[in-house]
């Protein structure tokens, strides 16, 4: 028997709607690319949104074309997220940080129909325009009077005149909740991307689920200002659960540097915010040196890379903000788990509290999870046994973008790369990631963890830990450091440094000290490039 209820589809559209009917007055603040802070309102968002939807059609966009965007964290490429999918055509953010040939490359895979841009992205777009197979038109977002006068790129499109001509009043179109709405291409360390292609009942399951009170806990009482780029995994959903709770919304725009950052925080009462951990280094060093405070940032969601105890007890300790440690994945909407206590742990000490933070947390509901030795047996939950990480759920891919890569599940669970440690309480801990893991005499060294202490050195900026060959034990780890400016120290220094905190067999063999550590596109350490780099590093002979 069925139940009686409306069929009503989860629909993109009907989030923005919700927020202009119900949340009509919220704001929308936005750093622009031209400079200044442009200033609207979820009813603003929504009509214009509607005449997006009616301009793209007019461009001959239909149903499943996909429409690409290289474009900063703004109100226009927010209007885009719901013009294109509302209309059930394809959003597909394309992350400017990639080499102009990988774009090339992701946007004729994917084939764009038609490429919206921030004019920072002018120079990309000349460079890739030549060489686009499918893509029919260029928009600049941005005004008549910012059009660039002259460009490499022929009949170049203005967004402000497109939505000029267009009415107010659309009807966004019902279809099939399981239709395509988004696409977001994995940065491809090893090999060529592969598209995540979203739905629109994935995309608000997991918009739900981001905003619950042990999630990220997002209210129509908050400023959300979302670092984390709209071009990485969809600002990890806060682009659809900001609207569907109301929250107000402050994009940074271009300008993701320590005092920009802490300006837009102060001046539009930010309450909440989200990025990885090399932005929040920055922030943190710039507040530091002028003696600054956060007035109303209560707490932050830090994820896409490991991020250091040493941080989350500066953002803590040092100013009030509670760090939410979450881990995720591009193939995961991005949400897997999040950081929060629970009430049996609310009588613990401050540091047994801080012991459980540091992890990457609890699997939201909407995510399973599961650990597996490579035999894919199913590994105990003790906080102590190491495996591949293997998830499963409404908003985790079952496969990529025209079938790339062949079937990723087994058994119907989707391998993380990821491998993590769980413990009775489920709060999961990733140890590394599968390729990075340094295997010494048939056990398992966690870079992560090595990492995390060498951070925590009073001269240290950066640092990362890579396996190097090893005549008896197969690898061995090598700690590379970046030193901060003007600061001194020793490799014995930094290996006295470990003392007491792992055991001895983990300690690095050797030290090298470098100026720079390279990142990939998305902010994480390219350990690919390490490895090229040091990988034939002779260790010291014990
Ligand atoms: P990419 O395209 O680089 O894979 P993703 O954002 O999808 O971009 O990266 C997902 C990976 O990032 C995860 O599989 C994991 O290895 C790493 N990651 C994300 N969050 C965390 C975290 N909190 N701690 C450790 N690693 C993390």
């Amino acid at each position: 028997m069925l139940g009686i209820m409306q069929d009503q589809p989860l629909l993109i559209s009907s989030v923005l709607a919700h927020a202009a009917r119900h949340h009509a007055d919220t704001e929308i603040v936005s750093r622009t690319v031209e400079g200044s802070i442009h200033r609207y309102t979820y009813a603003d968002a929504h009509r214009r949104a509607g005449r997006l939807a009616r301009a793209l059609g007019a461009l001959g966009v239909g149903f499943s074309d996909r429409v690409g965007t290289l474009a900063w964290n703004g109100y226009r490429h927010f209007e885009l997220y719901y013009g294109i999918s509302g209309i059930g055509a394809v959003m597909h953010t394309i992350n400017p940080r990639l080499h102009p040939e990988q774009i090339a490359w992701i946007a004729n895979h994917a084939e764009d129909k038609l490429l919206f841009f921030d004019l920072t992205f002018l120079p990309i777009i000349e460079a890739v325009a030549p060489h686009m197979r499918t893509c029919k038109g260029f928009v600049a977002m941005t005004d008549r009077a910012h059009m660039p006068a002259s460009s490499k790129v022929a009949g170049l499109l203005c967004y402000e005149d497109l939505l000029e001509r267009e009415s107010d009043g659309f009807e966004w179109p019902t279809f099939d909740e399981n239709t395509a709405s988004s696409l977001c291409y994995t940065s491809g360390t090893t090999g060529n991307p592969k598209g995540a292609l979203y739905t629109h009942r994935s995309t608000i399951l997991h918009a739900y689920a981001s905003a619950l009170p042990d999630t990220l806990d997002c209210s129509a009482r908050d400023a959300i200002l979302p670092v984390v780029p709209m071009f990485h995994v969809n600002a990890w959903g806060l682009a659809y659960s900001c609207p569907l709770v109301g929250a107000k919304l402050v994009f940074p725009g271009p300008q993701l540097d320590g005092k920009s950052l802490h300006d837009l925080f102060e001046t539009e009462k930010v309450t909440f915010s989200a990025g990885v951990p090399t932005v929040w280094q920055g922030l943190l060093a710039y507040v530091k040196q002028n003696n600054l405070r956060f007035s109303t940032l209560s707490r932050t969601v830090i994820g896409g890379s490991s991020c250091p105890p040493a941080m989350i007890k500066a953002f803590q300790d040092d100013y009030g903000v509670r760090v939410l440690h979450a881990w995720g994945m591009t193939e995961m909407s991005p949400l897997g788990t999040v950081c929060n206590l629970k009430t049996k742990h609310l009588g613990l000490t401050k540091d047994e509290q801080f012991g459980i933070e540091v992890t990457q947390g609890r699997a939201v509901y909407g995510v399973d999870m599961k650990i597996v030795g490579d035999d894919g047996q199913e590994l105990p939950w003790d906080g102590k046994s190491f495996g591949n990480l293997l998830v499963r759920g409404p908003w985790v891919v079952k496969g990529y973008f025209k079938g790339e890569g062949g079937d990723p599940l087994v058994d119907g669970w989707f391998p993380t790369g990821d491998v993590a440690t769980i413990s009775p309480d489920g709060f999961m801990t990733i140890t590394d990631r599968s390729k990075d893991v340094i295997k010494s005499g048939g056990e398992w060294i966690s870079s992560i963890d090595l990492e995390n202490i060498a951070v925590a050195h009073p001269a240290v900026l950066q640092a990362a830990v890579i396996g190097v060959a090893h005549p008896k034990w197969d690898e061995r780890p090598l700690l590379i450091v970046v030193r901060k400016p003007g600061a001194q120290v020793t490799r014995e220094e930094l290996l006295g440094f470990y003392d007491g905190k792992i055991a001895k067999w983990w300690l690095p063999d050797d030290v090298v000290f470098t100026d720079a550590i390279p990142l990939g596109a998305t902010g994480k350490m390219l350990k690919t490039k390490l490895r090229e780099q040091f990988g034939s590093h002779r260790l010291p002979t014990a």
